[in-house]
């Protein structure tokens, strides 16, 4: 997805931190998962983690990168600072930072012990959120606008996991591993709600063809 913001970098080096190769695999499990498919030749979905504690930088996945299975050290881009009201993002890297930078920073600060979000699309959790009762936000917003930011911050309080209404979902913890372990919960969750439903409907189907 293209980027609605302009980009400052304070360098244009990659980042170097111990928490990447985490990172890289939890997009690869992304990936596996079909959490994060491909769309126009770039795969959809964006992680982030926290650099330190109450801190208000952090990595982030780049725009248009291609798929999630196994990204190069380009592929990621540290977000120092947001200005929503300019739209201006001050990154460090090579690459222009996920087109939901400004989502992931605003939820950063809005909930200090968060220090990792996974976003990812998946039509199987879509799907199954009603059924899960999941919190959706209220309203389908456009990718990565400031109306997708208002929409979040209408439901976000202290969940710690929900759905963005029609595009995709968010799972947040205090660590990588947290964050990733719900991500993963809702996808297994959505499938047995899915193989439930569906065994119910051939029960159904059935008893129909008794009563003939
Ligand atoms: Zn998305």
């Amino acid at each position: 997805m293209r980027i609605r913001f302009s980009v400052t970098f304070r360098e244009r080096n990659v980042p170097d931190d111990q928490g990447i190769q985490e990172l890289r695999e939890w997009c690869a499990l992304f990936h596996r998962l079909g959490l994060a498919p491909l769309f126009a030749g770039s795969s959809l979905g964006n992680l982030s983690f926290r650099l330190k504690k109450g801190a208000p930088s952090f990595i982030i996945t780049a725009s248009e990168t291609g798929m999630k299975d196994d990204l190069a050290d380009d592929a990621f881009v540290t977000v120092h600072e947001c200005d929503m009201e300019r739209c201006v993002v001050c990154a460090e890297g090579t690459r222009n930072p996920s087109s939901e930078s400004m989502l992931h920073d605003h939820i950063y600060h809005r909930r200090p012990e968060v220090n990792a979000i996974f976003h990812g699309h998946s039509e199987l959790i879509l799907s199954s959120a009603e059924g899960l009762s999941l919190p959706v936000t209220p309203r389908e917003d456009p990718y990565g606008s400031p109306e997708l930011i208002d929409s979040v911050s209408e439901i976000l309080d202290d969940l710690s996991c929900f759905i963005l209404r029609d595009h995709g979902f968010i799972a947040l913890g205090n660590t990588m591993q947290e964050a990733g372990e719900r991500a993963v919960a809702m996808y297994v969750k959505s499938k047995e709600y899915r193989a439930a439903r569906a065994r119910s409907s051939r029960e159904t189907g059935y008893q129909i063809h008794v009563r003939k």
